[in-house]
């Protein structure tokens, strides 16, 4: 058979992208980018929509931020792009189909489980992942399942102190009004309006110079109206290692969160739901009665540098005990294993070097397998740092090409992927079907006087995209 330059116009590369958020997009974008290579993308997504954590993660008040689905869009109209919807790796199609059917698979799978915390009463009822409560309000089907009743909830502790944290803490405190406009799933604002919540207590392992969360972030919240930012003073003084650390090795973000925190101590106590920050404590146990969480078991912790001179929580011993009804463990996502593809249980990634996956965390690289956002470095940045992490590994690729030449394609290449999911009976869909559907969601949002109306059901949108494409 005969042989072509791989990715010239005689022998395009065929490249699957895996996932469909930010890292997704801005691979796709990086490839069509690259000056004198011919390839087709076809992405898949599990879920009928797409964008990932733009649409699924990023919170409700926060519609700026998930504006930037607008550039994924525009990269969604190359002709050398196709969206297929609804199309599960690992059920629909194996990683092995990927392989025959493609030269290069880009896996952008994300952290799709959370970390767990691994201590006593983790299970009661009341005790969730931040990720569950985040899914429940922005309407992702996987999350419908969970209940907040929180028409039963005074005090909520959240552990961590992260970004996610803070838009959980933020959701739960703020006037539910001020997201009546916002695609906030119809569910989450009705628990919202019962809410009998009065305070969110941040509880950060370690000191507030570590405080994970931007500064910009605690500023919100500070500045919400109806909402106390609670901070004593003795919880912000700092110890030792952490003011050697501030000074010479802390990113700007941490003075300027240390500042903001000071000056939050320094002020008149106000009136309103209150966010109460604690620090250097860690939960040993979740206390339950019947069944359900009524407190959480906290150990004080003091920080020692370790040997890279970064500050790391030490338990003292003395512990302390907050009575709560509910408790959200903001700690962190992780990866779940695909079957098929490498995983390193230790990091919750898929093992890679620079973006090539490796076979095994020390193992050889796996030719034609790339990784990138948060399955390649795991669950850390903004999503603006996946653009250039997205670009590293597509010029990985583009660099294994080199000289690779292979077999011609047949004419009916492009529509092998669509028949053998039709074989198999795969109802999926196409970014067609999830542009007609973004425009009926928007058009829904109208009649209610909100930017959208999600559906929360992957059956009803389907249905929803089926009917609109029947009328098309
Ligand atoms: P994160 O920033 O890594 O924060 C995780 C928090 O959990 C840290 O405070 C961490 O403490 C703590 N933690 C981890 N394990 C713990 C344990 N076993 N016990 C107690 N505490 C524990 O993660 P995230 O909040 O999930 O956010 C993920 C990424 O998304 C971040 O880069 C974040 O900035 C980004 N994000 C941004 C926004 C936004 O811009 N609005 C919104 C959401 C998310 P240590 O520091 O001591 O490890």
């Amino acid at each position: 058979m005969a042989q072509d330059l791989l990715g010239s116009g005689a022998r395009p590369l065929r490249v699957a992208v895996i996932g469909s958020g930010p890292s997704a997009f801005y691979a796709v974008e990086a490839l069509f980018k690259v000056e004198g290579l011919t390839c087709r993308c076809d992405m898949f997504e599990r879920l009928p929509t797409p964008f990932g954590l733009v649409r699924g993660g990023v919170a409700p008040d926060h519609q700026k931020i998930k504006g930037v689905a607008r550039i994924y869009d525009q990269i969604a109209q190359d002709p050398r792009y196709r969206f297929f919807g609804n199309v599960e790796i690992g059920r629909d199609l194996s990683v092995d189909d990927l392989r025959a059917a493609y030269d290069c698979r880009i896996w952008a799978i994300g952290n799709e489980g959370d970390r767990r915390l691994g201590i006593p009463g983790e299970d009661l009822v009341g005790v969730h992942s931040a990720t569950a409560f985040v899914g429940w309000y922005n309407g992702h089907p996987d999350h419908q399942r969970h209940r907040f009743d929180l028409d039963r909830v005074r005090r909520v502790a959240v552990i961590g102190n992260g970004n996610v944290a803070m838009d959980v803490a933020r959701i739960l405190l703020q006037e539910p009004s001020r997201l009546e406009s916002t695609d906030i799933s119809d569910e989450a604002l009705a628990a919202l309006r019962r809410s009998e919540v009065e305070e969110v207590v941040l509880i950060g392992r370690r000191g507030p110079a570590q405080a994970a969360f931007s500064p910009k972030e605690l500023k919100e919240i500070a500045d919400l109206d109806g909402v106390a930012v609670d901070v004593d003073a003795a919880e912000v003084e700092l110890d030792p290692a952490s003011a050697a650390w501030l000074e010479e090795a802390a990113p700007r973000s941490a003075q300027r969160n240390v500042a903001l925190l000071h000056e939050l101590a320094s002020a008149d106590p106000a009136s309103g739901r209150k966010l109460r920050t604690v620090f250097r404590a860690s939960p040993r146990s979740v206390l339950g009665e019947d069944g359900r969480v009524v407190g959480l078991e906290l150990e004080r912790n003091q920080l020692e540098a370790d040997a890279a001179g970064v500050p790391r929580p030490h338990g003292t011993g003395q512990t302390e005990r907050v009575d709560c009804d509910l408790v959200l463990a903001a700690i962190g996502y992780r990866g779940v294993p695909l079957p098929g593809l490498p995983f390193c249980e230790r990091r919750g990634i898929v093992p890679n070097d620079a973006g090539r996956v490796l076979e095994s965390p020390d193992g050889a690289v796996l030719p034609g397998d790339y990784v990138v956002g948060w399955a390649k470095r795991g669950p850390t940045g903004l999503i603006g740092n996946n653009s250039p992490d997205s670009k590293d590994t597509v010029a990985a690729l583009v660099d294994d090409l080199g000289q690779r030449t292979a077999a011609s394609l047949s004419d009916d290449d492009a529509s092998a992927v669509p028949a053998l999911l039709a074989t198999r009976g795969v109802d999926f869909v196409d970014y067609a079907d999830w542009q007609a559907y973004d425009g009926w969601e928007v058009a829904q949002g109208v009649h209610r006087g909100k930017v959208r109306h999600k559906l929360t059901d992957a059956g009803a949108i389907l249905a929803v995209m089926r009917q609109l494409r029947g009328s098309a």
